[in-house]
């Protein structure tokens, strides 16, 4: 299913049905002041050194803790947010959160890395750089232990743009990888002209690859090249939506450097986080 149809999924099944275009307005007033009434929470989910397995960071996760609906995932309110530019004010509060989270962790001392997602009304805006620089400044986390995670789809928008951006976010001294690589439009010839030193490549392709034993497969074959391509170009690469300890081998194989995914843990609330990683 696109983002889009799970989406209206959430709409149509809503307890008090009304038209789609009466739960579509609701949900807005509702989101409109969801910051405010502390309904937005952050979830965390570990990235790991392939070769070690040795914790690298976190990915935050925002979630909406909605009164009348339970616990909405992104993919439910993240394109209304876009559309009605709530998601400004949303991604703000993340990018603050996730940088205290990080900051009260301990990650400047352990050298751990905190990762939100950016959607592309809040890259493009004017403001972003100088907001992102804000909650550094606030949290007192060190630029570096901060990655932004900016999907393909938004680099390719306006690549001329997106390079001017990563490159001023880069003179903060904060990393940006590439989300859900292989999802979008570019060829592999774009990588070589973005100025990023990280890719993460979509769980779809993780997850094409079933059998370790064939090296005839071809998602294998995308997956070897994307890897080699990438280190040619000095990037790191992560894999996400790692689900089998099969996947998890075959990535060791072809040289990945961190993986993600429910196979090694899933997203999780702070409390939980903290307690299974002694952390805070
Ligand atoms: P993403 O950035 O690609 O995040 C990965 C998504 O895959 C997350 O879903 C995560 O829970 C899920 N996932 C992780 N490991 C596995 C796995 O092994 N198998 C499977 N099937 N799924 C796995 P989630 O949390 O529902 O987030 C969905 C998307 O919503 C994210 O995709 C991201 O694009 C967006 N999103 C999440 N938080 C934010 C946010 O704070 N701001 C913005 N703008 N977008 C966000
Ligand atoms: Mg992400
Ligand atoms: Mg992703
Ligand atoms: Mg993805």
């Amino acid at each position: 299913t696109t983002k889009r149809q799970q989406y209206n999924t959430v709409l149509r099944y809503s307890p008090e049905l009304g038209t789609e275009r009466e739960n579509r307005l609701r949900l807005e007033k509702e989101l409109r002041g969801a910051v405010a009434r502390g309904e937005l929470e952050l979830h965390y989910q570990g990235r790991f050194v392939l070769s070690d397995r040795a914790l690298d960071g976190f990915e935050a996760l925002v979630r909406w803790n909605h009164p009348r609906l339970g616990r909405l995932s992104p993919l439910a309110f993240i394109p209304l947010a876009e559309q009605t530019r709530l998601v400004l004010p949303l991604g703000k509060w993340v990018m603050r959160e996730s940088c205290r989270q990080a900051r009260a962790w301990g990650f400047n001392e352990r050298g751990l890395t905190m990762s939100f997602n950016v959607s592309a009304l809040q890259f493009e805006d004017d403001d972003f750089v100088q907001t992102v620089q804000d909650a550094l400044t606030a949290s007192g986390l060190i630029p570096a232990r901060l990655l932004l995670e900016i999907t393909e789809t938004l680099i390719l928008r306006d690549l001329e743009r997106a390079k001017i951006k990563i490159q001023q976010l880069h003179g903060l001294g904060v990393q940006v990888t590439m989300d859900d690589f292989g999802t979008g439009y570019s060829t592999l010839s774009v990588l070589q002209t973005l100025p990023l030193n990280h890719l993460k490549i979509d769980r779809s392709f993780v997850q094409q690859v079933q059998q370790k034993s064939d090296p005839n497969n071809p998602a294998r074959f995308v997956l070897e090249t994307i890897l080699r391509l990438a280190h040619r170009l000095d990037m790191q690469v992560t894999a996400e939506g790692v689900e089998t300890a099969e996947q998890l081998e075959l990535l060791g194989q072809l040289g990945c450097d961190h993986v993600q995914g429910y196979y090694l843990g899933r997203p999780q609330a702070a409390a939980q986080i903290e307690a299974e990683f002694e952390l805070g």
